[in-house]
């Protein structure tokens, strides 16, 4: 079993009398950087201010320094930029600036792992990973909770690396769900797998594999649209309060029986290997070679694929059917 650290684990002091600077403030950058400051830390932010998040962060009080200025300022320089990005920041901005026993720090373990930034020896290298989007790491602690963290050591320069790790955790609210130790290289491949396989790329296109059977079989799209996006959301609410059991005990006898038969035709032998081999090309370091390659060309192959779903039956049925529902609160991007 995993061991987790929570409220009392935690030395506060190891943060006192040092300045915290959060680099990016969008998803998870504005959450670190209002808890850290509610959580009585010396905070500094840097963002563009000719930027949506720039012109939000000043809203929120908080005045706007370069990445050089904050990374030269600060002591504890948390990275929170786009991962495909940081690598050139850390190069251009961070490292120039970095002094002898600063801690850097990171919310995800890409660029670490995959090698893009290459630390020096004099600092200390770790990560507190929310294990949730930026907007909950905030809304939760707001209401005196919090979203559960990983935390690693990536290098311990300083021999108080774990310390700083769960004083940041405290800081952001994650103590109070629950913090567990791995490392940059487990918290990398996991993610990676996991919204590959399973979150982002398996269920978004078990959605649409399914809403087009329905549709070619001649099913009115509404109806499909009902049946494998928005009653998606009812089925993992159960998954989450209950687990598979909860989910099962909770739909008809029908459904549960439908659903242990038919289930592993659909996800199969076939998409069992299909994942082995997905998890092979992130150990192997192909998948970061293909991320990093994509965005020195600007996203071509990404782009195409916004484009397509932008325009795909699927999204314009589900685009009509929202605005009917202002109770799911409807976006579009
Ligand atoms: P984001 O895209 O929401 O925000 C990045 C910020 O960086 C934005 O404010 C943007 O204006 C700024 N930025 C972009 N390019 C820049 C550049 N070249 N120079 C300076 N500033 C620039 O990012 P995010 O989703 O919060 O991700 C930050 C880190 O947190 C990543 O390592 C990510 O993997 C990790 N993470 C994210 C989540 C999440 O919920 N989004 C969850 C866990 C971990
Ligand atoms: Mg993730």
């Amino acid at each position: 079993m995993a061991t987790m650290y929570y409220e009392s684990d935690v030395d506060k002091s190891s943060l006192e009398g040092k300045t915290i600077a959060i680099i990016g403030y969008g998803s998870q950058g504005h959450a670190h950087a209002l808890n850290l400051r509610e959580s009585g830390h010396n905070v500094i932010v840097a963002q563009r201010p000719d930027s949506a998040n720039g012109r939000l962060a000043q809203e929120h009080g908080w005045q706007l320094h370069s990445v050089s200025e904050a990374a030269a300022k600060a002591q504890i320089i948390q990275i929170l930029l786009p991962d495909q990005v940081q690598a050139k920041v850390y190069k251009e901005d961070i490292a120039p600036n970095l002094q002898d026993n600063d801690v850097l720090m990171f919310a995800h373990g890409f660029n670490i792992h995959f090698n893009q930034i290459l630390p020096p020896k004099n600092v200390d290298v770790i990560m507190v990973a929310p294990k949730g989007p930026g907007h909950l790491v905030r809304s939760e602690y707001e209401k005196g909770a919090g979203v559960a963290n990983l935390i690693a050591i990536y290098q311990d320069h300083s021999g108080n690396a774990k310390k700083l790790a769960l004083a940041y955790a405290h800081g952001i609210g994650g103590t109070r769900a629950g913090v567990i130790e791995t490392t940059f290289k487990e918290e990398t491949e996991t993610d990676l797998f996991g919204e590959q396989a399973v979150l982002c790329g398996g269920a978004s296109e078990l959605v649409r594999a399914g809403f087009q059977t329905m549709v070619d079989a001649g099913y009115q799209p509404e109806i499909a649209y009902f049946e494998v996006l928005h009653e998606l959301k009812l089925i993992v609410d159960l998954f989450y309060q209950g687990g598979l059991s909860y989910m099962n005990y909770s739909v008809s006898d029908t459904a549960e029986y439908g659903g242990h038969t038919r289930g592993p035709r659909v996800v199969n032998e076939t998409s069992r290997q299909a994942m082995r081999e997905i998890m092979e090309e992130i150990q192997n370091g192909s998948f970061a070679r293909e991320w990093l390659c994509e965005n020195l060309v600007n996203q071509p192959v990404l782009r195409k694929m916004r484009e397509r779903d932008h325009d795909s039956q699927l999204e314009t049925v589900g685009r009509k059917l929202r605005k009917m529902m202002p109770f799911v609160n409807p976006k579009e991007v």
